[in-house]
C-alpha cells in the first residue's frame, strides 16, 4: 500500500487543483481491447419511474493492456463507480483484488500492481462493479434515461448513451480520452419487451432475449462508443449505392420519413464516393430517435443519435434536419476516421466538418443562406478563440461552441481562396477538390 498511500497524500495537498492531473492521463498503459458487459434496467412501457435506486446497475470490463513505460499503476477514469472487485492476470500469475484507490477529484482510480510492470507486458484486468443510469435531468450525459409519448398517450422509456467528450467513465471505468483507441466489445442485459441498438450490429440475442451481443468495433475512442436501449421500431433500408442505414423512432414520426430517408441515402452515398481515399470502417449507419440530447445530436459511427427537433422534422425546420445529417455523416471522417489527440484541437473536427457542410449544402441549394454564410459573418468578430486548451475537466466537458465552428469553417474556407488550387493545404484541398 506503499504507493497508494504516497499518492493519498499527494492528492490531500493542494496539488490536486492543477488542471494538467484533473485531465490528462499516464502514457504507461495502452488500452487494446475492452470487453464491456452492462446491465440496464428500465421500466415497462407505461409505467412510473422506480426509485432512483434502482437505475444502479452491475456491470463488468476486460481490458486487455499492452504496457508502454515501466509501472506499479493501472490509471483508469471513473465518475460514479464503485469497484466490487478486480483480478489481474498478466499470462502467468493472477491478482486478486488489487488495492485500489479513488481520486474523486480527478475522476480517476488508481490500481496498485504487486509487482513493476515491465515495458511490451501484456495483461489483463477484469473489473466487476456498479454505475449509475442517469436521469435525463443529470444533463442527459453517461447512459442516461429519457421518454416519449406515442399517439395514444403512452409513455415509453430509452436509456442511451452520450459519452462525446468525458462521459464513457460514467458507465465504464477506462482511458476516457482521445489519444487512446482501442477495440470495443459489448454485451448487454435488458429487460424484456426492450431492443438494444449499437455502433456494431447485434450478432447473439440470449437469455430469453434479454441478452444481446454485438459484433466488435473498429478501434474508436471511448467517446464514440454508442448503444441504447428502448421500444421504437424500425426501417432498414439501403442506400442507392449499396450502404445499409437504418431509422429508429416512433411509428407515427417514421410513416412520414421518406425525403429523409432518401436525402440520408443520398449525402450517404456523396461522402462515401467523395472520401474514398479513407474506407468508412463501418458496415452500417443507423439514426436513432432520442427522448433528449445533450447537444441535439451526436456522431456516434454505426449509430447516430438525435433529439426530437433534429431527427426527421421535415414540418418546420427542412434546413436544420438535412444539414444535421450531414454535420453528422461528415464526423465519420473528420473526428471518428481520424481523431484530433485532445480536445484543444476541436477545429480540425467541427471546423473542418462546418467548412465541408456548408460546401456540400451550398452546391445542393446555391440560394441556401441560413445556417451557412451568415453564422460565419457572427461568429467572425466574436471574441472566441478557435483553439482553447481545456485545464480542467469542466473545461473538456464545455470544449466547443458555434462560434469556434463558424469561425474556424471560415478560416478553412478563406485558406483555401488564398491558396487556390493549391497543393500544400494538403487536408482541405486534397479533399476539397473532390465535392
Ligand atoms: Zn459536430
Amino acid at each position: 500500500m506503499l504507493i497508494l498511500g504516497a499518492l493519498l497524500l499527494l492528492f490531500s495537498t493542494a496539488f490536486a487543483a492543477q488542471g494538467a492531473l484533473e485531465i490528462s492521463l499516464p502514457k504507461s498503459l495502452y488500452a487494446t481491447k475492452y470487453d464491456l458487459t452492462v446491465n440496464v434496467f428500465l421500466p415497462p412501457v407505461g409505467a412510473q419511474i422506480p426509485d432512483e435506486d434502482a437505475f444502479r446497475q452491475k456491470a463488468s470490463v476486460l481490458i486487455d493492456f499492452t504496457v508502454k513505460e515501466p509501472t506499479r499503476l493501472i490509471v483508469l477514469n471513473a465518475d460514479g463507480i464503485t469497484v466490487k472487485q478486480n483480478f489481474l492476470w498478466n499470462g502467468r500469475s493472477n491478482y486478486s483484488n488489487l488495492p485500489v484507490v479513488e481520486v474523486k477529484s480527478v475522476q480517476k482510480l488508481y490500481f496498485e500492481v504487486p509487482y513493476i510492470l515491465a515495458v511490451g507486458e501484456t495483461l489483463q484486468f477484469y473489473i466487476e462493479y456498479t454505475y449509475k443510469i442517469r436521469s435525463v435531468d443529470d444533463e442527459a450525459l453517461g447512459l442516461y434515461r429519457s421518454t416519449w409519448v406515442d399517439e395514444n398517450k403512452v409513455t415509453h422509456h430509452i436509456a442511451s448513451t452520450q459519452f462525446k467528450t468525458i462521459h464513457a467513465r460514467k458507465v465504464v471505468p477506462c482511458l476516457d480520452d482521445p489519444t487512446f483507441r482501442s477495440v470495443w466489445s459489448l454485451t448487454v442485459h435488458a429487460p424484456k419487451g426492450y431492443r438494444v441498438d449499437a455502433n456494431t450490429q447485434e450478432y447473439q440475442t440470449t437469455n430469453n432475449a434479454q441478452t444481446h451481443r454485438f459484433f466488435k468495433t473498429p478501434s474508436i475512442p471511448s467517446y464514440l462508443l454508442a448503444f441504447a436501449v428502448h421500444d421504437q421500431a424500425y426501417i432498414r433500408t439501403v442506400s442507392p449505392g449499396g450502404f445499409k442505414n437504418g431509422f429508429i423512432g416512433p411509428h407515427e414520426k417514421l410513416r412520414n420519413c421518406t425525403a429523409w430517408f432518401a436525402f440520408t441515402g443520398q449525402m450517404i452515398d456523396t461522402l462515401v464516393d467523395k472520401f474514398k481515399v479513407v474506407k468508412l470502417p463501418f458496415d452500417k449507419m443507423d439514426f436513432i430517435h432520442i427522448g433528449r440530447m445533450y447537444k441535439g445530436a451526436m456522431e456516434n459511427p454505426g449509430l447516430i443519435t438525435l433529439e426530437p427537433s433534429k431527427f426527421c422534422n421535415y414540418d418546420n425546420q427542412i434546413v436544420l434536419s438535412e444539414l444535421i445529417v450531414t454535420h453528422e455523416m461528415l464526423h465519420q471522417w473528420f473526428g471518428n476516421s481520424v481523431t484530433p489527440n485532445g480536445w484543444e484541437n476541436i477545429i480540425m473536427s467541427e471546423g473542418l466538418v462546418t467548412y465541408y457542410q456548408i460546401r456540400l449544402l451550398l452546391k445542393r441549394n446555391p440560394n441556401l443562406t441560413l445556417l451557412t454564410t451568415p453564422s460565419m459573418v457572427i461568429a467572425l468578430p466574436s471574441n472566441t478563440s478557435i483553439y482553447t486548451q481545456p485545464t480542467s475537466i469542466n473545461e473538456v466537458m464545455n470544449v466547443g461552441n458555434d462560434a469556434q465552428y463558424f469561425k474556424s469553417a471560415a478560416i478553412f474556407h478563406m485558406m483555401e481562396r488564398m491558396m487556390g488550387p493549391a497543393k500544400r493545404l494538403y487536408n482541405v484541398q486534397r479533399v476539397s477538390e473532390n465535392i
